[in-house]
């Protein structure tokens, strides 16, 4: 994990984004730029543990500004670009695509513009040293049957939600900016992330603290649907290892070899809640609080994603299981209602109840 040196980090105040940030800094004392424009997803809070540690800075920008882009990099001059900003949230996308095809789409070709100017400035040990990394998902993948082999890095794309199109279109863009102009491009597409700082709209934060709080717990359709899991922190160290390791043009599948389905997920939650937090004022076990809500419309039924290559190629492999990462997961938002109270409070106390999300 020889992460480079100067990291320019976009959507660093998000949830996996801040996590890469914590990583690069407080473990690989790495020097990083946080880019991130603080859309309802970004909370420099995410940043606390970095602030004022050497090398670390914050730029409060749009990744769809070409020539704060251009002045970011030309001033601070990494030698790595992880690119993480994006509206992230599937339910949104279905609501309102608007956003989702401004920063996923014309924001990252804005990146990658930005990215080859200052790549061509370099010298040519510069140039061979730079990396473009691109953060992406395995729901440009689409769904699969129950018997289907997981997602790899040879499946063919075929997102569905207006989310995992505007993903897939900015993977084929970054893809097209190694082979046409040569720029050293990384592409990892990652399974469902979960663990600190998650935003408290998504599945897992959302039931934990529904449960914590006694509120019904929304589970779409059935609960059959299922998600591949990945701590957080794991993926963290994948992204900081591909910079480090990654071959230029390869993409790198991860993920946690977790798969579950929602309501084993949600009944999981309960338990744990209910082994390490104080009952619920009726005594009731959390699990009753479980409520089914109508199905998202084209919701997939699975992802899962075979982690071979990234496993063998870049030395990297999960620390967490699914249960111990959710087992921190839940200390963390127990220790931790400084973070999601005021949230909570603003946005999702109870009109978001019947919009349970899955990612
Ligand atoms: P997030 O919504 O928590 O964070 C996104 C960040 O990007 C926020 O801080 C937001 O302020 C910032 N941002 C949004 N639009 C911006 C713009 N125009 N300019 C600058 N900053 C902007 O998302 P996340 O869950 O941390 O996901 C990060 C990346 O990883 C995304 O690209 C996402 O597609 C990808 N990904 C997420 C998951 C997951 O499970 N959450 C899994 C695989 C891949």
């Amino acid at each position: 994990e020889n992460g480079p040196m100067r990291v320019l980090v976009t959507g660093g105040a998000g949830f996996i984004g801040s996590a890469l940030a914590r990583h690069l800094v407080l473990d690989l004392g790495a020097s990083v730029l946080v880019v991130d424009k603080l859309t309802y997803a970004g909370d420099r809070r995410n940043l606390a543990a970095c602030e004022g540690k050497p090398g670390f800075s914050f730029l409060q920008a749009d990744i769809c500004d070409a020539d704060a882009m251009r002045g970011a990099m030309g001033a601070f001059r990494p030698d790595a670009i992880a690119h993480l900003a994006a509206e992230s949230h599937v339910d949104r996308s279905i609501t309102g695509a608007a956003p989702f095809i401004h920063t996923n789409i014309t924001g990252t070709f804005t990146m990658l513009e930005a990215a080859r100017a200052h790549w061509e400035s370099l010298d040519a040990a510069g140039r061979a040293a730079f990396r473009f990394l691109h953060v992406s998902t395995d729901e440009v993948f689409g769904s699969l049957g129950p018997d289907d082999a997981a997602f790899s890095e040879t499946t063919a794309y075929d997102p569905r939600s207006p989310y995992s199109s505007s993903k897939a279109a900015s993977d084929h863009l970054a893809r097209a900016w190694h082979h046409t102009y040569g720029l050293p491009v990384l592409v990892t597409n990652c399974s469902n992330n979960y663990g600190p700082f998650h935003f408290p709209e998504k599945l897992i934060p959302l039931v934990l603290l529904n449960a914590l709080e006694g509120k019904p717990l929304p589970v779409y359709g059935k609960g059959d649907n299922i998600r591949d899991w990945l701590f957080v922190e794991d993926h963290a160290r994948a992204l900081a290892t591909a910079l480090g390791r990654g071959e230029p043009g390869e993409t790198y599948c991860v993920g946690g070899r977790s798969e579950r389905r929602n309501l084993e997920v949600v009944e999981t939650i309960c338990d744990v809640l209910d082994a390490s937090a104080p009952p619920l004022a009726d005594g009731r076990p959390r699990r009753q609080l479980i409520t089914f809500v109508a199905d998202r419309p084209g919701h997939d039924h699975r992802y899962a994603i075979d982690a071979a290559k990234a496993e063998r190629e870049l030395g990297w492999l999960p620390r967490e299981t699914f249960e111990s990462g959710l087992r921190r997961t839940v200390e963390w938002y127990l220790a931790n209602e400084w973070w999601w109270r005021p949230l909570r409070d603003k946005r999702y106390a109870g009109e978001r109840l019947g919009l349970p999300a899955t990612k």
